[in-house]
């Protein structure tokens, strides 16, 4: 059999490593969080792999995670007898970052301790936390299903490279043992550990257990007993009734979830009864994960059949405009053998979309009534992604619409606070129809020549500037029976707001200018398909303007830019 072996982490790695190490020092038992969460993803894949394979769980279903301490040796021991990990997977898993984002994550790490933590933690903690209290750790581990003398001892002490070696293991899953550093021995201790467990895997939904101890009067300490006992209540969070879920619970259930470090925005927990039976307990992070545009970034939630872990990122769950959203959704129709390519077509998979659409947009809707401020960071995450569902879910436009904000000439800022709402109640006198600039930027908007009658009139226009906004625009065209226009399309027709004094100078004006009309119209020939005296400018001479029916001018670099 080969020895160890010793390889090189990833320089992505190395960094992360000793990032972790001194910037989330001060929040150091978060390891044991992250290690009990990794046992409980473990038994959740063992479990769902067992559904087809029920060999892989060689006798042994009862799933549990063992948490143990040592005194002697200064060590911790977190075992589960879940999934495990090949030698392949160790070196892939434990030795690299194969996730999307990372360069971005990398790239927005600025030296500052406080916000590089708090950067770490939305890109996610993980693993290699355990090197926020160890100086060396070791993970054996032996994969469902294979001979025993397939175990594999992974050991490092977090600075360049690991070693790897084969074992034998006779049982199934993974031990990881923190060899603790000097001044850490606040973690030998059962109380410790039990209420660290306490507070943050309470919501685990299977056992974490611990050894139970006892006084003896003798020696004059506690001593262990040869009985283990769940220090957690071990059943699914989403199984349990509301009134008996604290908000801490809540959000320490989203950290697990979601791999997020921060505490969530909002939640909605449901359970729903009738044609299609599920519970779903949804999240709205705080911030936007570093992956949000990426094309294989993480989407949707995770998906469980009474109460089986099926598949995480199930995107077909919720519409791609609210890919944002983290948690779970457990049905009680689906089959458990249930496949992605089935969710696709599921009439059961519809309704728990509709459903969980509907939740969210009431969530949403909620939060801009009663907590403006949360609003607004919602807003400022994700608010172009929620424009997304102009276009992708127009049976819920309207819904949509009334959670946009927008910047406008009424500020002037390029903060979006203004909803569709305040817009309408500053409407001029005889105003029926909703104004908006689109350009590439905030600046262009703002300083667009076409504002330039708008302002002299004082009618609000909405200052559109996102990456969205055109495409947006050409799916959302009415609100509340009052038209949306844009004021660089031509044969806008101010009429409505003009006076007869005004109409009357139009004409005069149109007609003194003709020759030059005319003689512009001669010159411009091959160029523009019409010339026109306008009154839409003050200060400028002169605009071109696009055709009420023709593509604008962004939208027309876009297309090009993406080939078309
Ligand atoms: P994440 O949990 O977000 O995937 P981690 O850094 O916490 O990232 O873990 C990295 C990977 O290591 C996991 O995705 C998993 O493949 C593997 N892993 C970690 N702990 C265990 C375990 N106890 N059993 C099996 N695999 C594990
Ligand atoms: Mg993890």
């Amino acid at each position: 059999q080969a020895g160890p072996q010793t390889m090189g982490f990833q320089a992505e790695v190395k960094q992360l490593l000793h990032l972790m190490i001194h910037s989330l020092y001060s929040n150091k038992e978060i390891f044991l969080r992250e290690l009990v969460s990794n046992a409980s993803d473990a038994c959740d894949k063992l479990r769902f792999e067992a559904i087809d394979n029920p060999a892989l769980l060689e006798g042994g279903a009862d799933l549990q995670i063992r948490v143990s301490y040592d005194k002697e040796a200064r060590t911790i021991t977190i075992s589960d007898n879940g999934i495990g990990l090949s030698h392949d997977e160790a070196i892939a898993n434990l030795g690299t970052i194969a996730r999307s984002g990372t360069k971005e994550f990398f790239s927005q790490l600025s030296g500052d301790k406080q916000k590089d933590a708090q950067l770490i933690g939305q890109f996610g903690v993980g693993f290699y936390s355990s090197f926020i209290v160890a100086d060396k750790v070791t993970v054996e581990s032996r994969r469902a299903g294979v001979a025993t003398s397939e175990g594999v001892r992974w050991t490092s002490e977090g600075q360049g490279d690991f070693t790897i070696e084969p074992i034998e293991k006779e049982s199934r899953g993974t031990d990881i043992t923190l060899h603790l550093r000097a001044d850490e021995d606040e973690f030998l201790s059962h109380w410790k550990l039990s209420e660290i467990l306490r507070r943050y895997s309470d919501h685990i939904s299977l056992p974490v257990l611990m050894q139970k101890e006892e006084y003896d009067s003798e020696k004059g300490e506690m001593v262990k007993k040869d009985e283990w006992e769940a220090v957690n209540q071990a059943s699914a969070l989403w199984t349990r009734n509301k009134s008996d879920i604290t908000d801490e619970q809540y959000k320490e259930f989203y950290k697990h979830v979601s791999h997020d470090f921060e505490d969530p925005l909002a939640w909605t927990h449901n359970r729903v009864e009738g044609r299609s039976e599920y519970t779903q307990l949804l999240y709205i992070p705080k911030r936007a994960p570093f992956d949000l545009w990426d094309r294989d970034g993480k989407r949707g939630v995770k998906l469980y059949v009474k109460r089986v872990f099926i598949m995480d990122e199930a995107e077909q769950l919720l519409p791609s405009y609210l890919r944002f959203v983290r948690g779970v959704i457990d049905s009680s129709d689906l089959p458990l053998n249930v496949s992605r390519e089935i969710l696709q077509e599921s009439r059961d998979v519809r309704s728990i979309r509709e459903g969980s659409v509907k939740r969210i947009l009431s969530l949403l809707e909620n939060m801009a009534e009663n907590k403006p401020e949360d609003y607004a960071t919602f807003w400022a995450e994700f608010g172009q992604v929620l424009k997304e569902g102009t276009g992708e879910d127009p049976s819920n436009l309207e819904r949509i619409a009334k959670l946009m904000r927008f910047a406008s000439t009424h500020t002037d800022e390029p903060l979006q606070n203004v909803s569709l709402a305040d817009y309408i109640s500053r409407m001029k006198e005889g105003q029926d129809r909703i104004y908006y600039v689109v350009a590439d930027s905030f600046n262009a908007a703002k300083n667009s020549p076409h504002l330039e009658i708008f302002r002299k009139k004082g009618i609000e226009v909405l200052l559109l500037s996102d990456r969205v906004d055109e495409w947006m625009m050409s799916h959302f065209r009415e609100f509340e029976g009052k038209q949306l226009v844009s004021v660089s399309k031509g044969g806008l027709d101010l009429a409505e707001l003009a006076d007869e004094a005004e109409k009357k100078k139009q004409e005069e004006v149109a007609e003194s200018f003709k020759p030059l009309v005319e003689r512009l119209k001669e010159v411009l020939k091959d160029k523009v398909k019409d010339v026109n005296v306008t009154l839409r400018l003050v200060d400028s001479p002169a605009c071109v303007v696009v055709g009420q029916n023709e593509l604008s001018p962004h939208l027309l670099r876009m297309l090009q830019a993406a080939g078309q």
